[in-house]
């Protein structure tokens, strides 16, 4: 199995590079944002949980997180691998990962970070706005927020994995095709 995750900050490419190395790999692609989104769609209890913590650009707590990520997993065993997108955001979620992997004799094979920088991601992340109707894509105090919550608390997930050799940095500017090239050259050779 191939078990990847697609690391970066919110606006670096993660989702569309996702669905590129889906068509390639065969991968199920899980995103917790979309998770999240689709729960917030219909008003759910977990939902309305995370919408407090999704409209102030904050993360929503662990323990509901990793339970949301578990059940889709176990969802779906039968898989060639799992693309995880927008997971792990904190250290005591990729240790709750790799507890749920290891139960299952699995491992993750690479943590691919996409590297954009602030400006180019905040006019990424605007653009997406003017068609998403995701609330937190619209306002910039929202969105430095989050880019905030990621320095602080996601990017040290970079260097957990490092410790593993599994985490490798990736230039995120350019088309999307040449970094899916970039991408793909990396899983093409695990
Ligand atoms: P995304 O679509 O990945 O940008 O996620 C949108 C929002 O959902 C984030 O800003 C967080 O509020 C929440 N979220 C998504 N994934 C996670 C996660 N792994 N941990 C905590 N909150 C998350």
């Amino acid at each position: 199995m191939i078990n990847l995750i697609l690391f970066g900050p919110p606006g670096s490419g993660k989702g569309t590079q996702a669905k590129k190395l889906v068509d390639k790999y065969n991968l199920l692609h899980i995103s917790t944002g979309d998770l999240f989104r689709y729960e917030m769609g219909n008003d759910t209890p977990l939902g309305k949980e995370a919408k407090s913590y999704i409209e102030k650009g904050a993360l929503v707590p662990d323990s509901v997180t990793v339970g949301m990520l578990k059940n889709k997993v176990d969802a779906n065993p039968d898989v060639a691998g799992y693309i995880f997108d927008g997971f792990p955001r904190t250290i005591a979620q990729a240790e709750a990962l790799n507890a749920l992997l290891e139960e299952k004799e699995q491992t993750i094979s690479r943590l691919l970070a996409l590297k954009v920088e602030d400006e180019e991601i905040i006019k990424r992340i605007l653009e997406r706005g003017k068609t998403s109707g995701r609330s937190d894509d619209n306002d910039r105090s929202i969105i430095q927020n989050r880019i905030d919550v990621y320095n602080q608390e996601t990017s040290p997930v970079f260097d957990f994995y490092a410790q593993f050799n599994k985490s490798i940095s990736i230039e995120g500017m350019g088309d999307i095709d040449t970094i899916f090239d970039r991408l793909d050259k990396e899983v093409s050779s695990i």
